[in-house]
């Protein structure tokens, strides 16, 4: 059983970088966790994809968030992710159904809607740097290129991709991001555009048929020459714990706590893994008093 894993590379003699990320286990993660419809977990698993690819390149404890806000039904979709192959996300309304595009595949445009990419950068040092840019398409891979040339300056090509079977459970899901580097010629941009026109079938597919992460990558490169640099594992991880929440709770104040109290018992669930936490009388009197302290 191989497991989900990012590889970071460099092709046409060192003239462009590539990122292929296989996340299919973490997406199925994603979506057993929050229970999602096809389309919601065709969203989510494109942006946390994406977002392990964007992340990939930061440093130490580092993350990068990535949030559509758009007007579509899915109300918004929010992932965050950082250079250990660790994502988490959420869609904001998990059972949206739509019908199927007239190819036959999933109309993640019409569940995100137009509106806005936010990106957020967290530094080490806790500070965060938010970009904006307008969704171009709302198929996210679209989107995150453009946020990368308009924000960033740094042109790119991205593939984005999750198979959803019939049963719901998640087949296969990757992405794939391709930069020329200053040294690249015209001929080197040419030969990145006629390799992403050359694929014909999806990148998710591919993922679904590879048996390992060498099979998926000799078939995306075709007959271009490329070097593999660094293995990372990837997986779903959240940064939740009953400790964190039991804070959060100290800073909401005694008042809304004696609220809690009286209640007899409060449960908290965690936006981005949907696990139910739950704190009893007792334990409600502690963060009380601990709040009584703030
Ligand atoms: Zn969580």
């Amino acid at each position: 059983m191989q497991q989900d894993e990012l590889w970071i590379g460099t092709m046409l003699e060192g003239n462009a970088r590539w990122v292929l990320v296989r996340s299919t286990d973490t997406v199925e993660e994603a979506r057993k966790r929050h229970g999602m419809s096809p389309v919601a977990t065709a969203a989510l698993g494109r942006l946390m994809t994406g977002d392990l690819i964007l992340a990939s390149s930061l440093k130490g404890e580092e993350n990068i968030t990535l949030r559509l806000l758009g007007d579509g039904p899915l109300e918004g979709v929010v992932a965050v992710g950082n250079a250990q192959g660790e994502v988490r996300g959420y869609v904001r309304e998990p059972l949206v159904d739509l019908p199927l595009k007239a190819s036959g595949k999933l109309d993640v445009a019409t569940a995100v809607g137009s509106g806005e990419l936010a990106v957020s950068r967290s530094l080490q040092n806790g500070e965060v740097y938010t970009g904006m840019v307008p969704l171009v398409s709302g198929e996210i891979a679209e989107d995150l290129v453009h946020y990368l040339l308009t924000s960033e300056q740094i042109p790119s090509a991205m593939l984005l991709g999750v198979l959803v079977e019939k049963d719901y459970h998640v087949a296969g899901a990757a992405g794939l991001l391709i930069q020329p580097l200053p040294g690249a010629t015209e001929g080197d941009i040419q030969a990145i555009e006629s390799l992403l026109g050359q694929i014909r079938v999806g990148i998710s597919e591919l993922a679904s048929q590879s048996q390992s992460m060498d099979e998926l990558l000799a078939h995306l490169m075709g007959q271009l020459s490329y070097q593999v640099l660094e293995r990372r594992t990837v997986k779903f991880l959240c940064t939740c714990s009953k400790a964190r929440l039991s804070d959060t709770l100290v800073s909401l104040g005694k008042k809304e706590i004696a609220d809690l109290i009286s209640d007899g018992k409060a449960e908290i669930v965690c936006h981005f893994c949907n696990e139910h936490y739950l704190f009893n009388v007792e334990e409600l009197q502690q963060i009380s008093e601990q709040a009584g302290m703030v």
